[in-house]
C-alpha cells in the first residue's frame, strides 16, 4: 500500500546522530469530525541515538469549534508541539554490522509502517490532546450571550458545570425538594 504522508526515516535510524528537518503542511483528510480553517502547518525533526528515535516539531492551525454553551461555531487557533520517543530495535546498518536499525513502536495505533513515520497519525495524536473540550465564545459561562439567551441556554447553574452545581446544592440544601 503507497502512502502519500510517510516519511521515510531509513536513512536517520541507520545513522545515528544525522538529524533530518522536514516542513509539513496537511489538511489531515481522513480526519472527518475536524473542521480545520486553514492546514496543519509546522516541521518535523528527526535523529536516532542508536536505541531510541527522537521526534520533535511544532505545529499550528485554526478549527472550527462548537461553543460549550451557545453552540454557535466558533474559531479557534490551535498550537502544539510534538516530543516523541520511540524505541529502536537492531543494529544501524552504518555501523558495517550486517545488521540493520528499524522502530520497535508499541502504539496503541498504527504509527510506523517499517521504517517510515505515518505523518497524519503522529499529527492527529498531537491534535486531539490539544483541542479543548468546552471552548467557550466571547461570553464566557457568565457573560450575557444574546444567542445563549435565545436559546434558554442563560448563565444558570447546572448548564455544563457539574462542579458549580454541587456547590450551588451545597450551599441551599434541599431547596430542590430532595
Ligand atoms: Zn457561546
Amino acid at each position: 500500500m503507497k502512502r502519500d504522508d510517510l516519511l521515510d526515516l531509513n536513512d536517520v535510524l541507520q545513522h545515528p546522530g544525522r538529524k533530518l528537518e522536514v516542513d509539513v503542511s496537511t489538511e489531515l483528510p481522513e480526519e472527518e469530525d475536524l473542521d480545520l480553517v486553514k492546514p496543519l502547518e509546522g516541521y518535523l525533526e528527526a535523529v536516532s541515538t542508536g536505541n531510541i528515535l527522537l521526534i520533535t516539531g511544532k505545529f499550528s492551525t485554526r478549527a472550527v469549534l462548537e461553543c460549550a454553551r451557545c453552540t454557535e461555531p466558533l474559531e479557534v487557533d490551535v498550537e502544539f508541539e510534538i516530543d516523541e520517543q520511540f524505541p529502536v530495535e537492531g543494529i544501524p546498518s552504518s555501523y558495517n554490522s550486517g545488521d540493520f536499525a528499524r522502530v520497535a513502536a508499541d502504539e496503541p495505533f498504527e504509527m510506523f509502517e517499517g521504517n517510515n513515520l505515518i505523518v497524519e497519525n503522529l499529527l492527529r495524536q498531537g491534535l486531539l490532546v490539544e483541542i479543548p473540550l468546552q471552548p467557550l465564545c466571547k461570553f464566557g459561562w457568565d457573560g450575557d450571550c444574546p444567542i445563549a439567551r435565545a436559546k434558554g441556554r442563560a448563565a444558570a447553574p447546572g448548564q455544563g458545570r457539574p462542579e458549580f452545581e454541587k456547590l450551588a446544592n451545597l450551599i441551599k440544601p434541599g431547596e430542590d425538594g430532595v
